[in-house]
């Protein structure tokens, strides 16, 4: 039953209740209350245990039309706007030690972030949901995993030296599900780690700090304008600066080298993460350019604030 029918029929059992109610016609008003309130009470446990039940059998049914095996990733339309519980997440793995971003990487889109680990270490699944695939691919991901969670991301474990789920079984947020390895396309043992909603890999970076071994937030507010501006602006900095340029998905990851070079003299797009202690005033000496530009540039209205962490385009 889903839970538009089951909505209906709760309302439907709630009206019999109050039709015959052996009190109902006396004292309609001072009754009325009480019912109400037990009636969302009920509504709410009640519903709540069929949302689980219903997420048990086909997570994030919303976004999904099937619970499908026999591709890994395929990317469909994504909502124009979508809320992603992070709560109750729990790391892949205690590393903390990014190897590769998110992005432009030697010519072609790396689609996850590459985590140290050694082979035989422990891999666990990030949040409550059921397994989708597993499988072996000998070019690419080698034995990897991928889980469909309850919360509608996709997350894909990669190179690993074992599999230890098996597909349509459900896992908890912690599960082990695997091993670390180096199968596949790998140079040396670590998690290739993916993250996908409706198919499409966004950068991990924007939901798990491995540094600090935490989330990004409770929720991640996904939001299809800006995703697709950010996309755009990354591949349009890729086209004009290369690899070594400093994309929109790098911002997210960690800050490259290339940040730090001085003021473009070519309309590169460049930029400046603000570091504790400094000002915009010393930014702008910094970078051999004006508080103006900074402002303009990096959209900070009228009454520029910034903060530590904070990405500022200076070119
Ligand atoms: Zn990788």
């Amino acid at each position: 039953m889903n839970l538009k029918k089951y909505i209906k029929k709760i309302s439907i059992v709630a009206l019999f209740a109050l039709t015959v109610s052996p009190s109902f016609g006396q004292d309609l008003l001072a009754r009325q209350a009480p019912v109400d309130r037990r009636m969302r009470a009920l509504d709410t446990l009640a519903l709540r245990s069929i949302e689980i039940k219903e997420n048990r059998e086909n997570p994030a049914a919303q976004l999904y039309e099937d619970f499908n095996n026999q591709y890994a990733h395929r990317a469909t339309s994504l909502p124009s706007h979508y809320r992603i519980d992070l709560r109750h997440f729990c790391m892949p793995t205690p590393s903390r030690v990014v190897t590769s971003n998110f992005g432009a990487r030697w010519g072609r889109q790396h689609k996850g972030l590459d985590i140290k680990v050694y082979i035989g270490d422990t891999i666990r699944a990030a949040f409550d949901g059921k397994v989708r695939v597993v499988r072996y691919e000998g070019r690419g991901y080698g034995k990897y995993i991928v889980i469909r969670h309850n919360n509608g991301l996709e997350t894909i474990y990669g190179h690993l030296s074992k599999q230890l789920v098996s597909e349509n079984e459900e896992v908890r947020s912690g599960d082990v599900i695997g091993l670390g390895g180096n199968t596949g396309r790998s140079t040396g043992s670590h998690l290739h780690f993916e993250t996908r909603l409706c198919g499409v890999a966004l950068n991990p970076a924007l939901f798990f700090d491995f540094r600090n071994q935490d989330v990004t937030g409770d929720f991640y507010n996904f939001d299809l304008a800006t995703y697709e501006r950010d996309s755009a602006e990354a591949t349009r900095v890729r086209g004009k600066i290369g690899n070594g340029g400093y994309t929109r998905d790098m911002i997210y990851g960690e800050v490259g080298q290339s940040a730090n070079r001085g003021s473009s003299t070519s309309g590169e797009l460049l930029y400046h993460k603000v570091k504790p202690g400094e000002t915009l005033t010393s930014i702008a000496k910094k970078r051999g350019v004006s508080v103006e530009q900074i402002v303009r540039l990096s959209n900070l209205g009228k009454n520029p604030q910034i903060h530590v962490g904070q990405i500022l385009r200076y070119s």
